[in-house]
């Protein structure tokens, strides 16, 4: 049983790679996985809000059952494809649906 020993790009010292075999970090100096951020900042995105709008003057009315909304019942954007399942910002995958509708959706095939 050989111990595989590696040495650290950045302070030269050898560490035993845990998890990661093809490694060139140690534990103190592996890159950090920015990937988990980017939810967070989704809705927040430029993209976002500019397709947003257009969509909003393209669709007047529920894409499902054609409401045109009212203050019970709002105009939402949504996005055809989740975020959460690496959906975009792109004008394609946005659509506006009313709360209602958006809700029945959210309910039948969030996850
Ligand atoms: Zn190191
Ligand atoms: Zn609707």
């Amino acid at each position: 049983m050989a111990k595989s020993y590696r040495i650290c790009l950045v302070c030269r010292q050898l560490f035993q790679p845990i998890n990661n075999k093809n490694t060139s970090y140690c534990e103190l100096h592996k890159p950090k996985d920015t990937r988990h951020r980017v939810h967070n900042k989704a809705y927040d995105d430029t993209e976002y809000r500019k397709n947003r709008k257009k969509i909003k003057e393209l669709q007047k009315e529920c894409q499902w059952c054609q409401t045109r909304g009212s203050t019970q019942n709002k105009l939402v954007c949504d996005h055809i494809v989740p975020l959460s399942r690496g959906g975009s910002h792109h004008i394609d995958n946005l659509r506006i649906l009313c709360m209602q509708c958006h809700n029945k959706r959210q309910g039948r095939d969030h996850r």
